[in-house]
């Protein structure tokens, strides 16, 4: 069976062409998935014997709300989807006075493992496909009413690790005929695989590439993201100067803030001196604290931001919304694992 949803407009135009169809059908097809159809019998501007073909070659992905929470202090919705194989993924949706915007996953799971982060915890379990990436940003729209106009890829997984369906992704969620989201209005978060950022810029979208850096020195940021180890400071850095050349977009730093890990003067000092001849802009994120993990949020916050700023690096830092549902890094789909993994103990006793 094929999955539809991820099929380009040229895709589908061709395989239009291969069954005889007019290409006009193409983007008919189009525009129904992208407005959210989740069955061919709603195609009905399409002749019955097209859409019964559809029926018996393909399939439409369309995520069921599994939990969704509303935050009572700034409004933002977290929404657990289940997919197709009933494995759950995670969207939250952020009000911000500029526009909605939604952040998404790109995997299930991930390899990564951060120190951080929760979202590594069990692992990488696959890869999402690129309509179940989109689905996130459709269907959030659609439970919600809410219109979104931006789209951040920092939910669970590393977007780079799945490189192919996020590049789908970006091509569908920006088409004309679908959702037309601009990729100035799309952010991609890596946690710095270098041979990736370079085949990112050779598309030269006009995206905003965020970097977790989160350490300024090898022996911090080893530490804390085992991917270091193959891709260092000074790779990540010269990778980030390539993707300016090339793309002309300044990239954006990603820095949690950790107690007495990556919080000191010295550390300030150096992630200036990296940045000294390469536009970036830095984004300070106060550590959301992870049950699982022992890594406490910095104190240092604002004199880490000022040291920066004081010495020409620009940095903001990251407003916490949604803490009173769980809204952050892979924390929900968390749960929702450690309650099916107690209800399995319980029925095994
Ligand atoms: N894999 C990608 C995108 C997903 S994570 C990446 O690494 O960039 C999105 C951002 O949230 C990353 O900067 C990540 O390092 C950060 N993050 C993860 N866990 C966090 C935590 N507990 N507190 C604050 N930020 C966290």
């Amino acid at each position: 069976m094929i999955d539809l949803k991820s099929n380009t407009m040229e895709e589908l135009k061709q395989r239009m062409e291969e069954w005889g169809e007019p290409a006009f059908r193409a983007k008919q097809i189009f525009q129904w998935m992208h407005k959210g159809a989740t069955r061919f019998e709603e195609m009905t501007n399409l002749s019955k014997a097209l859409r019964e073909k559809l029926e018996q070659t393909c399939y439409l992905t369309a995520p069921v709300v599994e939990r969704k929470q509303v935050s009572q202090q700034d409004g933002t919705i977290k929404y657990l989807w289940r997919l197709r194989d009933g494995n759950c993924v995670e969207t939250v949706l952020l009000r911000y006075q500029y526009g909605n915007t939604v952040c998404i996953s790109s995997q299930i799971g991930c390899r990564m493992g951060c120190a951080f982060c929760a979202s590594t915890l069990g692992g990488l379990v696959r890869n999402l496909s690129a309509s179940e990436i989109l689905d996130q940003v459709l269907f959030t729209q659609i439970d919600s009413g809410l219109p979104i106009s931006n789209i951040v890829l920092m939910g669970i997984g590393e977007p780079l690790d799945n490189f192919d369906a996020v590049m789908r992704f970006l091509t569908l969620v920006n088409h004309p005929d679908g959702m037309n989201i601009g990729m100035r209005h799309i952010s991609l978060s890596t946690c710095g695989l270098t041979e990736k950022i370079d085949k990112l810029a050779h598309y030269r979208l006009q995206l905003t590439l965020s970097v977790s850096l989160h350490a300024p020195d090898d022996e911090t940021r080893s530490r804390i993201m085992p991917v270091n180890r193959n891709y260092g400071v000074q790779a990540v850095f010269d990778a980030c100067r390539r993707y300016f050349v090339q793309t002309g977009r300044r990239v954006s730093y990603e820095y949690a803030m950790i107690d007495g890990v990556n919080d000191s003067d010295e550390q300030a000092d150096l992630l200036v001196q990296w940045l000294k001849g390469t536009p970036g802009h830095v984004n300070l994120i106060p550590l959301n604290y992870v049950e699982e993990r022992e890594l406490k949020p910095s104190r240092r916050v604002s004199a880490f931001q000022k040291r920066l700023e004081s010495q020409g690096v620009t940095a903001t830092v990251r407003r916490k919304l949604g803490s009173d549902i769980d809204a952050s890094c892979g924390q929900l789909r968390r749960k929702h694992l450690k309650g099916q993994e107690s209800k399995a103990i319980s029925r095994m006793d």
